[in-house]
Parts: C-alpha cells; structure tokens; sequence
C-alpha cells in the first residue's frame, strides 16, 4: 500500500501545523540535495516536498483527510483486520551516487570519494520507533538515524562510460536482520573534445599551416596516454590520415592499445602581412608561368 503523506513525514494525522513543519525541517537536513547528494535522497525529498505541499495547506489537507477516511473504511471493508502486528526483515535500500572522470582516468583507473547519506537502525529503539512507551527521542520516531559517511571507490582500468560498480552491502542498513543496500556508482566519462573516440578507436583532426603542408615537417598532437610527434611529408593534403599505433585505448584482455587517426586540416590564416601576400602573388605567378611552360612544350 502506497505510504500516507502522514507516514511519509512521520507524523501522527494530528499533527499541528508547527509540528509538520518542525518535523519538514528536520527532514530537510536529512535529504535536502545540498547535504545529500544521493539520488535515493533526492527521491525521498521530492516525496516529503509533496506530503509538505498538501498538508500545510488548510484546504488541501482537509481533502486529503476527507479521502483517506473513506479510502480507509474501503480498505477495512474489503481487507481483513490486521492481526498483531509481526516483525519481518526488512531490506534496506539500495543508494545511487554518480561521478564523473575523464578518459585518461578511465583507461588507467583511478579512485574517486563518494559522500553518502547512509540510514542506520536506531541505536537506542532498535528500529522499533519507541522507546519506553514514547516516541524515541533518538530517532524522532523515524526508527533510523541517518549518518554522512566518505566511501573511497575503486574505479578499474579500461572502464567503459555509465559503467555502474557495485559495493556490497554499502547501501542503507537492512531493519530487524533484513539485508543492507548496496551502493552503485554510475561512472560518466566526460567528452574530450579534441579527441574522439568511436568504436574503439581514437581520433583527431589536426590544423597545419599551409606552409607545413607543402613543405613538410613535425607536429605535435594529443593522444590519450600524452603528447605524439608525427612526421609530416612534404605535399600532405587535406583530409590525408596517419596512423598512430599503440597510443589508443587499452583492450584489458591483450594488454595492447588500439591505434589512433589523425586527420590533418590544412588551416587557411585569418590574416596576412604584405610581406607574406606579396609571396604568394609571386608563387601564383611561378605556377602560371610552370602551367604556359608545359602549355607551349
Ligand atoms: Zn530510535
């Protein structure tokens, strides 16, 4: 059955409108997504904003009260009485955090620090909510405390992006010998947009002058393990590819890295001095004169 907006806050259906909203900001320092960042929080919050929303508005509540009574009495109708109440194990939760890192982490692995909000069975009412009778001062009635813990995650080399690790057990704490949740980190690679990285392979378009590509010479470019130097030709065109081998993605399987295409760009420049204008109005006219040469042979 779907929890009462009552339940959701803990709170008894006579409640005073201070007490609901004591209680709202009691668990606003539990759940708020400043202070917890997991998103089994964020959903628990969204459902406290709800019970908030409709019971601290008079008419609202007097709606809400309205339909749960005649819900209840169809309940009671239909459903046999409850008998004593028996305790059964209860699971906890499971918690989902994510993180992100970059592609150099992702190949060589890497460890990142997770803040969690973990929820543990009261000390003092042993989950049971009461003590003595009363409400458990501990807990507030909730039956679990709720302590910020840093997890260290180990995250594996040659990880692929929306990988979600699991940690046993590191979840919220199971309730009256039920089992604890487990923690999953979703781990986003973040986009590199200089490199590319498309079925395994990695790629990059390099910009060269125009003088580089006729002439020929060295350049340096990215590469996900550090800087390469390649070999540029003398009369390299546009869009022409090399290979770099073993500078790619790591198979974990082989132990050996995949390979890399550069593509080159020939990069036209934005501006010219006289000097260089008058240059090449005189290569212009060299070529004409090799072309009226070959044209008159
Ligand atoms: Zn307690």
């Amino acid at each position: 059955m779907l929890k009462s907006y009552y339940e959701i806050l803990n709170l008894s259906p006579n409640a005073t409108k201070s007490e609901i909203k004591k209680q709202y900001k009691k668990l606003a320092k539990m759940y708020h997504p400043d202070i917890n960042s997991s998103l089994e929080a964020e959903l628990r919050f969204k459902e406290i904003n709800k019970a908030i929303e409709v019971l601290l508005d008079d008419e609202k509540r007097k709606n809400y009260d309205a339909l749960r009574t005649v819900t209840k009495t169809i309940y009671r109708n239909t459903a046999k009485e409850p008998k004593e109440k028996q305790i059964t194990p209860i699971n906890g939760e499971d918690i989902t955090v994510k993180v992100s890192i970059d592609y150099r982490e992702a190949l060589l692995g890497t460890y990142r620090v997770v803040n969690i909000a973990q929820s543990e069975v009261c000390p003092k009412c042993k989950g049971r909510k009461l003590a003595n009778g009363n409400k458990c001062p501990l807990c507030n009635g909730l039956g679990e405390i709720t302590k910020n813990r840093k997890i260290t995650v180990k995250i594996p080399c040659a990880i692929k992006n929306n990988t979600k690790l699991r940690l046993k057990n590191e979840g919220h704490e199971g309730k009256f010998g039920g089992k604890n949740g487990n923690l999953y980190v979703i781990v986003n690679i973040e986009n590199e947009n200089e490199l590319n990285i498309v079925d395994e392979t990695v790629y990059y378009n390099a910009q060269i002058s125009p003088y580089t590509a006729i002439l020929g010479g060295d350049i340096k470019v990215p590469t996900l393990w550090g800087e390469a130097t390649i070999k540029i030709p003398p009369l390299t065109k546009s869009f022409q590819s090399f290979k770099l081998m073993n500078v790619g993605i790591l198979d974990k399987k082989t132990n050996k890295k995949g390979d890399e295409i550069v593509k080159i760009i020939i990069q036209i420049p934005t501006s010219i001095t006289d000097e260089e204008y008058n240059l090449y109005k005189k290569l212009k006219e060299i070529n004409l004169g090799k072309k009226n040469a070959s044209i008159l042979n």
